[in-house]
């Protein structure tokens, strides 16, 4: 599948669906995306980006997450499309993978309180990240992708912190740098339109992406992967 996300002063809905577009190659069974303003938006179907882009729906927020779905955990429904929202209506995931060991976690999950809303193995990691949050997102995540067995690259928002939160293990995430705002994406050419500086995420990875700031963070240090830039100076 495809996922992406943006950060910066734009208005995300319109971003994130250009990029949903260029990366439907990956996967085109279902559709989806969530931005912030102040509450979580969050819309999804099992339609193609453009169906979903036709509707037109009011989505404000200059930062968010997308989806592009090739479903292989759970069948093709709306209920089963990305991005997942947890219990608290504020953690939201986007996965590009599979999580072999997910019906052992949801079982723990569900004796715990959690009430899922899909079949998939992807809606796991929403609700391990709500349960390991305590006001850091990066530490959430970090604390949720060490249970999971499997390749992912997810990407996931709390409304409390205008950033993005990426963690992969053998799944691309591409970040793209610009000025004032940063995208993510699982390739280039959903990027390419607004930015050549740009940089894959490497196994084990976990990145805090602002508007004005790339934190990429490896075993818990902060590292750097600013000579992977790759590509051409933007205008
Ligand atoms: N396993 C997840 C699902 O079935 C993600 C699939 C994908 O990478 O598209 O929803």
């Amino acid at each position: 599948c495809g996922i992406v996300g943006y950060v910066g002063s734009r208005q995300a809905k319109t971003v994130l669906l250009g990029m949903m577009l260029r990366l439907e190659y990956r996967g085109y069974d279902s559709c989806g995306l969530a931005t912030v303003e102040t509450g979580v938006n969050l819309v999804k179907a099992a339609t193609r980006v453009q169906d979903l882009a036709d509707r037109g729906m009011e989505m404000p927020g200059t930062y968010g997450i997308g989806h592009t779905r090739w479903a292989s955990v759970g069948t093709v429904t709306q209920e089963n499309a990305h991005p997942f929202m947890a219990c608290d209506q504020a953690v939201v995931i986007a996965h590009n993978g599979n999580i072999k060991n997910f019906a052992e976690l949801k079982k723990r999950l569900e004796n715990s309180g959690h009430q899922f809303s899909s079949q998939t193995d992807s809606e796991v990691i929403a609700h391990l990240t709500e349960e390991y949050y305590q006001g850091d997102l990066v530490d959430a995540l970090g604390k949720a992708v060490k249970e999971l067995d499997g390749p992912f690259a997810v990407i996931a928002l709390h409304p409390d912190n205008r950033r993005l939160v990426a963690a992969v293990n053998g799944c691309p995430i591409v970040i793209g740098l610009g000025e004032g705002e940063n995208w993510l994406a699982s390739d280039v050419p959903a990027l390419l339109e607004y930015t050549g500086r740009v940089f894959h995420l490497e196994d084990g990875d976990i990145a805090a992406v602002e508007a004005d700031s790339v934190k990429i963070y490896a075993k818990g240090r902060l590292v750097s992967r600013a000579n992977q830039t790759i590509g051409w100076a933007p205008e």
